[in-house]
């Protein structure tokens, strides 16, 4: 499924991480390594920094065709940031408000997977009817403090469910891993969490399936979360 991409430290270029590395989320988008689930993501992508407030820029077109971007994506620098390539799970809509990240207006977050929207409370906050937007929509509702619980609780409500999120608010990252994979990368100006090594470097760790990974300035904590086996 979807690829998605955080990163916190010192300012760096979005396409510092999200286009110019061999393996980053733009080859990603048509040439993933280690998706378990879909072949390409080319039904829409999303970056959202912040800079005093939220900024998002996302579509519902593949990031490859996206010059416009490329061109501009040197000068979007930022110490935290959320990107997202999407491939849509059969039956959601394809626009760009169905492309992580989705926000409250203080976080990004971002969904690698797939949810039975039947588990989750109707929201009336959702960006889009996907089944991401809702998800985000209850997680937000619950409160991030809350990010572990609410993945536990939704994953125990539908056992099929895939439940990877990625979330930023500007100076803390958080994350899980719930079905799908997830890799850091500490870098000696930041650390990358990432759906899959955007590179070859040795340093990439994979992160335990079932874990919060919780990223404040340079320390990365997991925590084992509890649910169905
Ligand atoms: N289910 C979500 C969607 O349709 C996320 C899909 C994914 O992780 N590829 O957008």
């Amino acid at each position: 499924m979807c690829r998605h991409l955080g990163w916190l430290g010192a300012p760096v270029p979005v396409s510092a991480l999200v286009l110019d590395p061999p393996s980053g989320l733009l080859v990603q988008s048509y040439s993933p390594r280690r998706q378990k689930h879909g072949t390409i993501n080319a039904d829409g992508w999303g970056v959202g920094f912040f800079d005093g407030g939220v900024r998002r820029w996302r579509s519902d077109k593949p990031l490859w065709g996206d010059a416009s971007f490329a061109s501009v994506a040197p000068a979007l620098r930022s110490d935290c940031f959320v990107a997202a390539v999407r491939s849509a799970t059969v039956g959601m809509p394809i626009e760009p408000s169905a492309s992580a990240p989705f926000s409250d207006g203080t976080w990004l977050l971002s969904h690698n997977g797939i949810v039975d929207r039947a588990v989750l409370p109707a929201s009336a906050t959702a960006e889009s009817t996907v089944d991401s937007a809702v998800l985000a929509a209850h997680i937000f509702e619950r409160g991030m403090g809350a990010l572990g619980d609410t993945v536990a609780r939704v994953g125990t409500r539908d056992p099929g469910a895939r439940l990877n999120i990625l979330a930023a608010n500007g100076s803390s990252l958080l994350a899980t891993t719930w079905g799908d994979t997830l890799f850091s990368l500490h870098r000696d100006d930041g650390i990358v969490l990432a759906s899959e090594p955007y590179d070859d470097d040795p340093s990439w760790r994979d992160i335990p399936d079932r874990h919060l990974v919780e990223v404040t300035g340079t320390n990365l904590t997991l925590t084992p979360l509890e649910g169905p086996s």
